[in-house]
């Protein structure tokens, strides 16, 4: 909530893209979403603190069979949390079409800001979840690291989620270490490619390894999903949509 704040007061204050939008009235579903994605998560939380203790007394992960000192355990640690917990399933949801379809709610956003950030089916809270736990029980994080993991995880995705505009010497600069809005604006473009690009959470590097790296100005970008155009998406609507049955092919 403290990331939301903060980012929502910056980008009112130096936004990228003035939007034509009523800020509060856009931010509802979006909360509504979050609050869904927090309910979700409180309930993997037991699971995922289960899993945590169980992996560290066991010895079991990749993290507990090396030895590492402390900052590097973390820094490594923080990758492969990023890299299993986020990117991974973030491209499997963009591969796999019935997954494709809860993401969608997520793409629709039209005004791309902070509290788009969170704004995920509950079904999509739900996978996330679930690769949250396979994360940790693959790396056998201790439960300081996950908090450590999942807390930067929701503020720098409000981060690059917000419409900030920063001067491009900075941008390129932080840019080094993190996902920037710049890098993952290009990921909410309408079309292909740039929707299947910048997966990217936290770290910049995995679009780059993975080859699934696309540059677009933000002044080009627009907002939205090519296939599907309900402007003014309700709910209800969002909510039912990966059961309606069609196919949301994407095009070239
Ligand atoms: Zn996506």
């Amino acid at each position: 909530m403290g990331g939301l704040m903060f980012f929502w007061i910056v980008e009112g204050i130096i936004p990228i893209t003035r939007f034509d939008y009523k800020k509060r009235s856009h931010a509802l579903p979006n909360l509504f979403f979050t609050l869904t994605t927090a309910i979700v998560n409180f309930a993997f939380a037991y699971l995922i603190v289960k899993g945590s203790d169980a992996a560290v007394a066991s010895g079991w992960g990749i993290l507990n069979w090396i030895d590492l000192p402390l900052w590097m355990e973390v820094l490594l640690g923080m990758m492969l949390l990023d890299l299993l917990g986020a990117y991974l399933i973030h491209w499997t949801e963009h591969k796999v079409h019935w997954m494709w379809k809860f993401h969608i709610i997520h793409h629709s956003d039209e005004h791309v800001d902070a509290s788009s950030a969170l704004r995920h089916h509950p079904g999509e809270s739900l996978f996330r979840a679930v690769f949250t736990l396979m994360a940790v029980l693959v790396t056998g994080a201790p439960m300081g690291l996950v908090m450590l993991y999942q807390s930067s995880s929701a503020v720098l995705s409000q981060f690059n989620h917000s419409n900030i505009s920063l001067p491009r010497w900075v941008d390129i600069s932080i840019g080094l270490f993190i996902v920037t809005p710049r890098m993952h604006r290009v990921h909410h473009h309408e079309s292909l490619p740039y929707t299947d690009a910048n997966y990217g959470n936290i770290f910049p590097f995995w679009d780059r390894i993975f080859r699934t790296y696309e540059e677009k100005e933000s002044e080009d970008i627009i907002y939205g999903l090519d296939v599907y155009d309900k402007r003014e998406s309700h709910l209800g609507d969002l909510l039912g949509l990966p059961f309606d049955g069609k196919r949301y092919r994407k095009e070239t």
